[in-house]
């Protein structure tokens, strides 16, 4: 596909160093007494908590390359467990990285260098679903579980959270609160932020709890603060998250426009219709053909309803009256009562593509192929010309490199005021030269959003890799007022330096 269909020239596949090959540097802690039977510096474990999931990540640990290895591993089997080690950290002044399902993809979990004696945080123990209050649809949940016993853990009672990031299957409720992680319904409840009724956080200062409230005017929210933090600030060891009755009505259809011009203007008409579809996903040509929904070069809005009761007839035939008024042609919309979608139509062709596609990602990293995405969003009346800088730059960027180039675009989510587009690039690169060119890729893409007024991102998160996007971004004040807030919760600075915010505070 890649050399018939995109014309990118492949390398012969190269296979992944093998574990029992990686050269590990010397582990220079000892498990301390404190946290005896918690903490390892055992190999396999330092070699499972080196990297996240970026590009540069995949790249490294597939040429072995474990250098930035942490150099413990610790285990908290509960919350006390958790501020032991938060107190040992702190008295030891060792860098601590809290870990949830390692999915990071903007380097929240490994550091730049290898710089002084680090350990990770495992919370995978952390897993259950602890309390449910069904007469308010609020259930305490555990930090540490990933998204399929998350799932499990309620279904018993008939109710889910339905909050689906992509990465779902290895990703944790801490993780998801810790990065305002994104689910794939398009509208409405988005962001993992408008789930959460409260938390628990463990401080190096001690426990913050908030109280879960239906709503609240009292003040600055203290989730606000915590939601994003990426564990700068404290361990979130609890969510209380607003589930819901499980959907059983499903209504999907996918609308073919010729012009992206069209399709764009009819996601914008259904976007401030309140409407509120569960899925309003357009692919550009691109985009589908490489997901396999469409090979005729057409671009393709994937529309879908749900809900607990039926019938969705009337949000679905307005939706596509409006597309079709912007030049959308579409089959009989397909509903349905039942839990999977439909396994033939292009809805489900496009959700099993989206879960699968991550995995491709080894593949082509062994055939030399650069492949990426980024997000972002931004007020429809910015958004063509921030579609066109990004095409300009990252396109020109792959060219000048490679002299190749391939750019998709979809829309993940939208909003009355804006689309969050999200674009995959794949570019072919000589073996040893992958980083820098990803390096140029994102530095071309990330200037080009800025300069057009998007978000440097919408859902990805900051870490390392956005640090310095977001802090041109937001107020200036306001990154004095994060340091402050970090002084004053982790004043020995020992929770993911590095992360968010600069290690050093800027001068006042
Ligand atoms: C293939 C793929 C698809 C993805 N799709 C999506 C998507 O659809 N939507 C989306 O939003 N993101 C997506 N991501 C990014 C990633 O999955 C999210 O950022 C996710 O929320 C991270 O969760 P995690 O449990 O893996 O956290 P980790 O990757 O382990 O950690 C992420 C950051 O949060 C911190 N952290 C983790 N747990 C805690 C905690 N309990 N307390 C305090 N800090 C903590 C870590 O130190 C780190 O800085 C995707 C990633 C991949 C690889």
């Amino acid at each position: 596909m890649l050399q018939a269909v995109l014309g990118l020239p492949v390398l012969e596949p190269d296979e992944p160093v093998p574990l029992a090959s990686v050269a590990l540097p010397q582990a220079r802690l000892e498990p301390p007494a404190e946290l005896a039977g918690l903490a390892t510096a055992q190999a396999e474990a330092r070699v499972r908590h080196t990297y996240g999931r970026s590009y540069p990540d995949i790249l490294r640990g597939y040429r072995g390359d474990f250098a930035l290895a942490p150099d413990l591993v610790v285990y908290p089997r509960d919350e006390t467990e958790v501020g032991a080690c938060l107190d040992w950290a702190s008295r030891a002044g060792v860098p601590l990285t809290p870990w949830g399902g390692g999915t990071s993809v903007c380097g929240g979990l490994t550091p730049e260098t290898r710089g002084p004696p680090r350990a990770v945080l495992d919370l995978g123990a952390l897993d259950q679903v602890l309390e449910v209050d069904e007469h308010s649809l609020l259930a305490r949940i555990q930090a540490g579980i990933l998204g399929p016993a998350l799932e499990e853990q309620l279904r018993p009672h008939g109710l889910t959270l339905r909050h689906f990031p992509q990465s779902f299957r290895f990703s944790t409720l801490g993780g998801w609160l810790a990065t305002r992680a994104g689910g794939h319904f398009a509208t409405v409840y988005t962001h993992i932020d408008d789930l959460c009724a409260g938390m628990r956080v463990v401080t190096p200062r001690g426990v913050m709890e908030s109280r879960p409230l239906p709503g609240s005017g009292a003040g600055p929210s203290p989730d606000r603060l915590m939601l994003g933090s990426e564990g700068i600030f404290g361990v979130i060891t609890e969510g209380t998250m607003r589930v819901r009755t499980r959907p059983r009505h499903r209504s999907s259809c996918s609308v073919r426009f010729t012009e992206l011009e069209g399709a764009v203007a009819a996601v914008h008409a259904i976007s401030q219709a309140a409407l509120f579809p569960s899925n309003c996903r357009l692919l550009d040509s691109r985009e589908a053909m490489l997901n396999q929904v469409d090979h005729s070069g057409n671009h393709v809005l994937i529309l879908g309803f749900e809900g607990p009761q039926g019938p969705l007839t009337s949000p679905m035939d307005r939706a596509l009256a409006l597309a079709r008024a912007h030049g959308g042609t579409h089959e009989a919309p397909h509903h349905r009562e039942s839990e999977p979608a439909d396994g033939r139509s292009q809805a489900a062709t496009w959700r099993q593509a989206f879960f699968d596609g991550p995995y491709l990602q080894s593949t082509l990293v062994s055939l030399g192929v650069v492949a990426d995405t980024f997000e972002t969003c931004v007020p429809w009346s910015r958004f063509e010309a921030l579609r066109s800088a990004v095409s300009e730059a990252v396109l020109g960027t792959m060219r000048a490199h490679t002299g190749h180039g391939v750019l998709s675009m979809r829309f993940t989510h939208v909003y009355p005021d804006g689309p969050a587009p999200y674009f995959t690039w794949l570019a072919p690169a000589r073996r040893g030269e992958e980083l820098a060119l990803w390096t140029a890729v994102k530095s071309a893409a990330t200037t080009a959003i800025l300069e057009n007024g998007g978000t440097v991102t919408h859902h990805h998160a900051v870490g390392r890799v956005h640090r310095s996007g977001y802090s041109s971004q937001r107020p200036a004040r306001f990154g004095a007022v994060l340091h402050a807030v970090k002084a004053t919760l982790d004043p020995a600075g020992v929770l993911n330096p590095g992360v968010l915010i600069a290690s050093q505070a800027p001068e006042p």
